[in-house]
């Protein structure tokens, strides 16, 4: 059973095997990648991070990229989103126009993509996929449709599902960031009550109480999925 498991691991979804190059995306995010295919390697994992906007999951992801013992690549996606104050492009996300990001779908370079609350997001397959099969852990900080649609490809993707303590917690942390207008906190809000629903489509689910707690939480469970 853990031999199966473990070629489980090796064996790349047929999804993450095709690459095509984005030169301009690399040069966005200044990353050096070869595209070297290497059957015998054993393949780096897979994460979801999912949950409602407003959970923590950019705070719990930048936790966890300071443990001990956390090593991986933190997918940068594509949004059509202006950027926040403070954000950096390529380190936050790849800022685009709506025609760029509908390039991106045409040419099928997106693993996933979804529209959020008035804008779209998406993951960059190559990126994803060239740590992937360099051994490196792959980390999507994605919303929940998105991320079923990475289940449904990847069934073999560590999903996460991190959840708020309480409706009234979600609220007061949306509220406290700042970064949206009423409206859009409705929306977001609204939309987070039933996808709370969807708890049982992920393997792992995660209470954001204490962020700190939360991130050991989802270092245990990825270091225990390498086993
Ligand atoms: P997401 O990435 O899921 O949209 P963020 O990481 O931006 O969420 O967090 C939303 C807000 O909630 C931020 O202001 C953040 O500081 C706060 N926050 C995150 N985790 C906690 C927590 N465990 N307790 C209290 N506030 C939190
Ligand atoms: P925000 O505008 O708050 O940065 O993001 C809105 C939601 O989109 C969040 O839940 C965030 O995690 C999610 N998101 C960010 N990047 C992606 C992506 O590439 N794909 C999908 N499906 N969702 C994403």
């Amino acid at each position: 059973m853990r031999e199966e498991a473990r070629n489980l691991r090796k064996t790349p979804p047929k999804v993450c095997m095709s690459y095509k190059s984005t030169k301009s995306l690399y040069e966005m995010i200044e990353i050096e990648t070869a595209f070297h295919y290497d059957f015998s390697m054993e393949k780096g994992t897979l994460i979801i991070l999912s949950g409602p906007s407003g959970v923590g999951k950019g705070t719990v992801r930048k936790i966890l990229e300071n443990l001990e013992g956390m090593s991986f690549y933190f997918s940068v996606s594509m949004t059509t989103r202006a950027p926040r104050p403070g954000e950096v492009p390529g380190k936050d996300y790849i800022y685009v126009s709506k025609e760029e990001f509908d390039r991106y779908i045409e040419k099928g370079n997106f693993l996933e993509w979804a529209e959020f609350v008035g804008n779209r997001y998406g993951t960059p397959r190559d990126i994803a996929e060239s740590y992937l099969n360099k051994g490196v852990d792959v980390l999507l900080e994605i919303e929940t449709k998105g991320a079923k649609q990475v289940i449904a490809k990847c069934p073999d993707a560590l999903s996460i599902f991190l959840v708020p303590p309480s409706m009234d917690a979600l609220e007061a942390r949306i509220r406290g960031r700042s970064t949206e207008d009423e409206e859009t906190i409705r929306r977001r809000l609204d939309r987070a009550r039933s996808e709370l629903e969807l708890a049982s489509q992920y393997k792992r689910v995660v209470v954001n109480d204490d962020a700190e707690r939360a991130a050991k939480e989802i270092r245990d469970i990825i270091l225990s999925s390498h086993h």
